[in-house]
């Protein structure tokens, strides 16, 4: 399972390990707390509302995830630039995870303020990170956290590993030679916020840093957390 904020973060982020699991045969579900809505930039039309631009951002989630080879997507629908830690969401998602009972679930890490002197990770971002990781643990897999969920039928599911994109300290490096342009050209399927610019020659770059430490030509470098069960 696959948890992040807004449409395209996973594709930015994650898009060639999932490929990558999804032909090996795994089978993914993509979970984004928003629609993407507030997710205007240069390239967006004045006449443009965020009803539309929801829209829009869904079915260019969809596309990506067509790419990618993951057959399941859902949005809870949060407000998108004003994301909130509630126990609400982490609800939401804990009745995700005992639905749909993955193995590994794939997030951001909520500790990464800064990347560089260039980017401040998004707020939405740490809290989806953060939100991911606390209905792994406790919520999923404790009974008698959110005990309506055992009402509707969800029983208790333990995730054997997450994995977390953009740690501060990475010591997982999955090879993504092969299935990096698969990669590119989900990212591309985000048209509207991609406009005219060209995302290949900064995910390749990202690629080959990512993959330095282990004399990779391409990976996706990950905190991997191996939970007790
Ligand atoms: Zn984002």
């Amino acid at each position: 399972m696959s948890i992040h904020a807004h449409p395209d973060d996973q594709e930015f982020t994650v898009g060639g390990t999932l490929a990558r699991w999804a032909r090996e045969g795994a089978e993914i579900v993509t979970v984004c707390l928003t629609h993407g809505d507030a997710g205007s930039n240069r390239f967006t039309p004045p006449d443009m509302t965020r009803a539309r631009l929801a829209q829009i951002r869904e079915e260019e989630q969809r596309a990506a995830c067509r790419v990618l080879g993951i057959k399941e997507l859902v949005f809870l629908g949060y407000e998108d630039g004003v994301l909130t830690a509630t126990i609400d969401m982490r609800r939401e998602v804990t009745r995700l995870i005992r639905r749909h009972r993955p193995d590994t679930v794939v997030c951001g890490d909520p500790t990464v303020r800064f990347y560089g002197n260039r980017y401040m990770n998004h707020p939405d971002h740490r809290v989806a990170a953060d939100v991911a990781l606390d209905a792994v643990f406790p919520s999923a897999e404790t009974r008698f956290i959110f005990p309506e969920l055992l009402a509707d039928g969800l029983a208790p599911h333990h995730v054997r590993e997450v994995w977390l994109h953009g740690a501060s300290r990475s010591d997982t490096y999955v090879d993504i030679a092969a299935t990096l342009p698969q990669k590119i050209e989900a990212l591309r399927e985000h048209r509207r916020q991609l406009g005219d610019w060209d995302p290949s020659g900064m995910l390749k770059m990202w690629a080959r840093e990512q993959g330095k430490p282990k004399r990779l030509r391409a990976a996706e470098a990950f905190r991997r957390m191996i939970l007790d069960d």
